[in-house]
């Protein structure tokens, strides 16, 4: 069984379409998925989905692109109580377009690390541009996951001393991310989970096209080759990491 530990199912592209979704996510063998928010309008309809469905749960947070939201007004105690939400996410800091609200992102991401501290929850974490503040704010206070890892190999050591795991998105599969396969090569197997971050960075074949959950099978298929073993021995161990990671999943695994 694989497990997609990071999909945003509340994204428009599955609303009228995700029994559909499921059904073909299931037929590739996915048979857990984890669906994080990065909006705040979108916590309602993660947690019904996690609710109704047995083999999906929800990580709850807001994005950096949101800076400036006040996290406390969402992330309440009925919100990270909940039995069905397994961690804070996704969070993080995001420069890529620049950092003028460097400021609001790191409050934001401070405040939500504070939550997930106080209801011992693992944090799915999004870096992009901003490994310095990332690795300063980030302390062994808290356990999680950096999600969609493409930084460098010097972050990963670091976020690796610090107990934190790593989750290979599609974009291991592209053809330009020798960089990101050498990575993963020398991260220990036992802190790796699997990702589509759907509908974002289909693996190739399907690049170019919405991507679904389905899809976590192909960058299996190539960790699986990093890793040089087979999809069937690779499998098991992904599904215990993600078990470790998330242990309020527990129940389904
Ligand atoms: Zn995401």
């Amino acid at each position: 069984m694989l497990i997609d530990t990071h999909c945003h199912l509340t994204d428009n592209y599955v609303s009228g379409d995700l029994d559909d979704v499921l059904t073909r996510a299931a037929a590739a063998g996915v048979g857990m998925i984890i669906c994080p928010t990065a909006n705040p309008a979108d916590i309602p309809g993660a947690i019904k989905i996690a609710e109704t469905h047995n083999n999906i749960f929800a990580t709850i947070g807001i994005h950096p692109e949101y800076a400036g939201v006040d996290a406390t007004q969402y992330l309440t105690d009925a919100v990270l109580t909940h039995p069905r939400v397994v961690g804070v996410g996704e969070i993080g800091l995001d420069y890529h377009c620049g950092n003028e609200n460097r400021t609001a992102q790191i409050k934001l991401f401070e405040q939500q690390l504070e939550l997930a501290k106080k209801y011992a929850l693992p944090v799915a974490v999004h870096t992009r541009d901003a490994e310095d503040d990332t690795i300063a704010i980030l302390n062994s206070d808290v356990r999680g996951v950096m999600h969609c890892f493409t930084s460098s190999w010097d972050l990963a050591k670091i976020m690796l001393d610090r107990g934190f795991y790593f989750s290979a998105s599609g974009i291991l599969t592209f053809k330009n991310a020798g960089e990101i396969r050498e990575t993963f090569a020398k991260i220990p197997i036992d802190r790796i989970v699997i990702e589509t971050d759907s509908p974002y960075c289909a693996p190739v074949p399907h690049r170019g096209n919405v991507c679904e959950p389905a899809f976590v099978a192909d960058t299996a298929r190539v960790l699986a080759q990093i890793k040089n073993l087979h999809l069937d021995e690779l499998a098991p161990i992904l599904a215990e990491n993600t078990q470790r990671l998330y242990p309020k999943c527990h129940a389904v695994l």
